[in-house]
């Protein structure tokens, strides 16, 4: 093989791409003025801004002024969720357990803080029926948030249906779209959301940008305070060539999503049936709707993280549960809260595919796991007590 290595890990981040590169490269030293300058040099970064929130608006639905350039998808998340509560003063939170840490971490520092936070069930193919959220919700909520696809199995939730029980109740809604932007079709109007997270280096920008779009209207209180950068909300001089870098990932991810999603589609497809041979095996999470490029796979009688190691030594990286609780042993919190047993929590691998792989990337993931797994089953007693 000609490739280092086989990258299938970009649920956790992504390659920067040579158009995004290419995109930032002359507002580091050409255009570098601050973009609060009085000078011509600095209108440039002014104009670049305004391209950008224009552009990627466009691209999702969405209205220049709504878009808010944050550091990254988790400041999103804080600043929706936190915000929420001190405009509305209301103290409840509806969100799930298979959110991002983003939102759960949020949300327990809330809780400490007073609030009460409702989380609704989720069902073993890890879809959230909206009839639930009719049940729990009232007009005592801050806000709910569910997330718009997951980033452990990649599962889509119902937001639309959600954000219309939302305005029944005159209830604001917040979506984690962090692993949805790009990947899937994201019109932020039609899905009727008040607010959206998303993050560059999950579509080939680079690590240290995001965005929270906030509808016209919700007077969304600032987060960072100083001078008046994003309207006074977010304050801090801009990230000019990451903001740059975030607009062409998103005018990229968008342009042609059709075509590359049914690729990547297809070798997902492929990897799948190819594991899915392998016995006592399951994929986690629905099958269908999910993102093109997710496979979340269980192999039972082993443990998902003795697997990726031994992967790492054929060049592949791919992940354990989610890249966040890799490192400890627990088994992931999205795979509990679909109700998985330990044991088949803890086999599981999330491989995430994108545009990047081949056919030939996916064959050679599927004969090392192959191989791999027989080997570690050899030395399993779980294995082996299975068997007898
Ligand atoms: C990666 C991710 C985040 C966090 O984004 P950062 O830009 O890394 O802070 C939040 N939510 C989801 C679903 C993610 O996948």
């Amino acid at each position: 093989m000609d490739k280092q290595y086989i990258y299938a890990d970009n649920a956790a981040t992504t390659r920067v791409s040579d158009s995004v590169m290419n995109a930032m490269m002359p507002w580091f030293q050409e255009n570098f003025a601050n973009p609060s300058g009085l000078y011509s040099l600095a209108t440039a970064s002014v104009k670049a801004i305004r391209q950008a929130r224009a552009d990627i608006a466009k691209c999702l639905g969405a209205e220049p002024g709504e878009v808010f350039f944050t550091s990254c998808g988790t400041e999103a998340d804080n600043w929706a969720i936190k915000s929420a509560v001190e405009l509305t003063g209301r103290k409840r939170i509806i969100t799930s357990k298979l959110e991002h840490h983003a939102v759960l971490k949020t949300c327990e520092y809330l809780k400490a803080k007073g609030c009460e936070i409702t989380y609704l069930p989720c069902p073993e193919n890890g879809i959230i029926e909206p009839e639930d959220l009719r049940k729990a919700i009232g007009n005592d909520v801050a806000v709910v948030s569910i997330m718009l696809a997951n980033n452990e199995i990649g599962t889509i939730q119902r937001v639309s249906e959600m954000a219309e029980i939302c305005h029944e109740y005159g209830v604001l809604i917040h979506t984690d779209a962090v692993q949805a932007v790009g990947n899937i079709p994201v019109d932020f109007k039609a899905l009727g959301v008040d607010m959206l997270s998303l993050s560059g280096h999950k579509i080939h920008a680079p690590k240290g940008v995001g965005a929270l779009i906030v509808r016209n209207g919700i007077n969304l209180p600032s987060f960072i305070h100083g001078g008046k950068q994003e309207v006074g909300k977010r304050a801090g001089t801009e990230n000019v060539p990451y903001i740059m870098g975030l607009r062409q990932a998103i005018l990229d991810a968008t342009t042609d999503i059709q075509k590359r999603s049914e690729y990547v589609l297809s070798l997902r497809e492929r990897l799948v049936d190819g594991l899915l041979k392998i016995e006592k095996t399951r994929l986690n999470g629905d099958r269908n709707s999910r993102l093109p490029g997710n496979a979340n796979i269980s192999f039972y009688g082993i443990e998902g993280e003795s697997l990726a190691l031994l992967l790492d030594m054929k060049s592949i990286c791919v992940s354990s549960g989610s890249a966040c609780t890799t490192g400890d042993t627990e088994p992931s919190h999205v795979l509990k809260a679909i109700g998985m047993t330990d044991e088949w929590a803890k086999g599981a691998l999330r491989i995430t595919l994108s545009e990047d792989n081949t056919i030939e990337d996916v064959d050679y993931i599927v004969e090392m796991i192959a191989e791999i797994v027989e080997k570690l089953r050899a030395s399993s007693t779980l294995w082996k007590k299975t068997a007898l």
